[in-house]
């Protein structure tokens, strides 16, 4: 389970978050959206600490994030995050993204790190790509490989920033449905994602930010169906 408490978040003198409040429990699916600059990606790199909030509080798991080198290692133990351009290690291939973290963190044999990460790249349906190099592999099976690399790290948390905004179009499809397999699977799931047909077909709950703030949220088929904020129905003019 994630809390966000009073969350603020500022650089120099913008407010990128102001006071957000938000829940999300174990298992539930979250999508976010909101116009460009709204403080989703803040939102959520603030959760797994590559941003520093500076005001409220975070609480992950239990884990309150204070700053200290011991509560973000515990958050970042249980948190996964997937970003738009996949940030795979171009110099290692397939197999050894997927089992560097293994290894060195968890502390695992390399064969332990290659069992689960063939499971996992299995899963993901890219196994026959496991010795390659990112270069060597669509923008899709990229995603897909950083998907696996952080499963391999048995997160209970997936946080996802925008994962199919890089992708042409013929690769969205695929990446969706992998983490159409995992929110099946019970992971608890934020998702920063304009496929409004995923946050339909996925979400428990859509979020809709602006300027820093959480201005409504609720049932995918409430929020589409009838937002409250003229924000909202300006952003869904846009985008549907
Ligand atoms: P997009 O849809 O374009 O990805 P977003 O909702 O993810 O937008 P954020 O990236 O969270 O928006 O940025 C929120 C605001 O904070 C923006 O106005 C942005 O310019 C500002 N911001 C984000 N990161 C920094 C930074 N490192 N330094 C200064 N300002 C930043
Ligand atoms: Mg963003």
């Amino acid at each position: 389970a994630v809390r966000l408490a009073g969350v603020m978040k500022r650089f120099g003198d913008f407010a990128a978050l102001n006071d957000v409040n938000l829940e999300i429990a174990a298992g539930e699916k979250v999508v976010i959206c909101g116009p460009s600059g709204s403080g989703k990606s803040t939102l959520i790199r603030c959760i797994n600490h590559i941003e520093q909030h500076d005001g409220g509080q975070i609480v992950v798991n239990g884990i309150k994030l204070d700053r200290s080198a011991d509560s973000i290692a515990q958050v970042r133990s249980v948190t996964g995050m997937v970003f738009q351009n996949f940030n795979l290690f171009p110099h290692m291939t397939i197999l050894d993204n997927c089992t560097i973290a293994p290894r060195t963190t968890l502390k695992l044999s390399r064969a332990e790190a290659e069992a689960r990460a063939m499971e996992l790249l299995a899963k993901v349906r890219i196994g026959d790509q496991a010795g390659k190099y990112p270069s060597q592999l669509s923008g899709g099976q990229q995603q897909r490989a950083a998907i696996a690399r952080s499963l391999c790290m048995q997160p209970g948390i997936m946080l996802f920033d925008e994962p199919t905004s890089a992708l042409d179009p013929e690769m969205v499809k695929e990446v969706l449905e992998t983490m159409k397999t995992l929110a099946g699977e019970g992971m608890t799931m934020i998702c920063v994602t304009h496929e409004m047909g995923f946050a339909r077909e996925v979400a428990d709950r859509v979020v809709f930010m602006d300027r820093g703030s959480i201005m409504e949220q609720g049932r995918p088929d409430e929020f589409f169906g009838n937002p409250q904020t003229d924000r909202a129905r300006q952003f869904l003019s846009q985008i549907i």
